[in-house]
């Protein structure tokens, strides 16, 4: 078994809360988190909207700072680096948000949105290198080529979301986090980016932080799942097992109210 490339250990992160007059308050929004997820694996975080989920992510990225915990990537600990050393870090771990509308500049070309994490390494690629380096990214998540010298309004929601995938994976990163990469796209689009996602971790040995409050998507995906309830992971493991034979209320709840994507596709062939 491979080294966990991402090692979060008793995450904790509260907000101060400004209430008018009175004692300062704090929201705990993560509440000493511990997960692992190994190199080459897909690891489906899952849970009600405001559990938590998204502000693991930030934190996962180092968009924001724990309260309390570490996040440990290839064994580094991210937040006892140096803010150089982190700037330096940063290729190895992009994110894909949820809306494919609003995370892709409308005024930039799409071969200048993928292009733009180029910045962050040390010796970025210029010219004809740095077309070549786009070119290949977009083959890469299914677009053509010259997709580059269009806009994003030029193409549908789940277009949009390679291109958004496109540009996470331009620095060759080990981990990517996807924070409801698909919440936002038709059922069957959704399947067809699930589909793109497994073939690029077969293909390239990607490690993927998959987040999304539908946990029907995360049998098609997750090796691993963890259920997150009100800034705690409350169940993790196997998807099947987890799946299967859930040990927490909360996760029968959820999974009775959102059908697989494949009892849909099912459904959908009976009918
Ligand atoms: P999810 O992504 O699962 O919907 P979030 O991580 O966005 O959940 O939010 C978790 C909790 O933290 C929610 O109660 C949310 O209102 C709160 N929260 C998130 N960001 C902030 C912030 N910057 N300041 C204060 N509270 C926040
Ligand atoms: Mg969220």
């Amino acid at each position: 078994m491979t080294a966990p490339l991402l090692a979060i250990e008793n995450l904790t992160r509260d907000y101060a809360l400004r209430g008018a007059g009175g004692a300062p308050r704090s929201l705990r929004a993560v509440d000493d988190v511990s997960l692992t997820v190994e190199a080459g694996s897909i690891f489906a975080v899952v849970g009600e909207s405001g559990c938590g989920k998204s502000t693991l992510a930030r934190i996962v990225m180092a968009l924001d700072r724990p309260t309390a915990g570490t996040v440990r990537l290839g064994g580094d600990d991210l937040f006892a680096l140096k803010p150089r050393a982190l700037a330096r870090r940063r290729r190895d771990f992009q994110m894909v948000f949820q809306d494919p509308y609003g995370s892709l500049n409308p005024r930039h070309s799409v071969g200048r949105i993928v292009a733009e994490p180029l910045h962050l390494l040390d010796d970025a690629p210029r010219g004809g290198a740095r077309e070549a380096l786009v070119a290949r990214a977009l083959e890469d998540v299914g677009l053509p080529a010259s997709a580059a010298g269009s806009y994003p309004h030029e193409f549908s929601g789940g277009q949009r979301q390679r291109i958004a995938i496109a540009r996470a994976l331009i620095t060759n990163p080990k981990l990517v986090v996807a924070d409801e990469a698909v919440s936002a796209l038709d059922l069957s689009i959704q399947a067809q980016i699930l589909r793109l996602i497994l073939s690029l971790r077969d293909r390239h040995g990607l490690t993927v932080l998959f987040i999304t409050h539908n946990i029907g998507v995360v049998d098609e995906i997750a090796d691993r799942v963890g259920v997150m309830q009100a800034g705690r992971l409350v169940e993790a493991g196997p998807v099947r097992e987890v799946l299967d034979h859930p040990q927490q209320e909360y996760t029968r709840r959820l999974l009775a109210a959102e059908p697989t994507l494949a009892v849909l596709g099912r459904r959908r062939k009976r009918a």
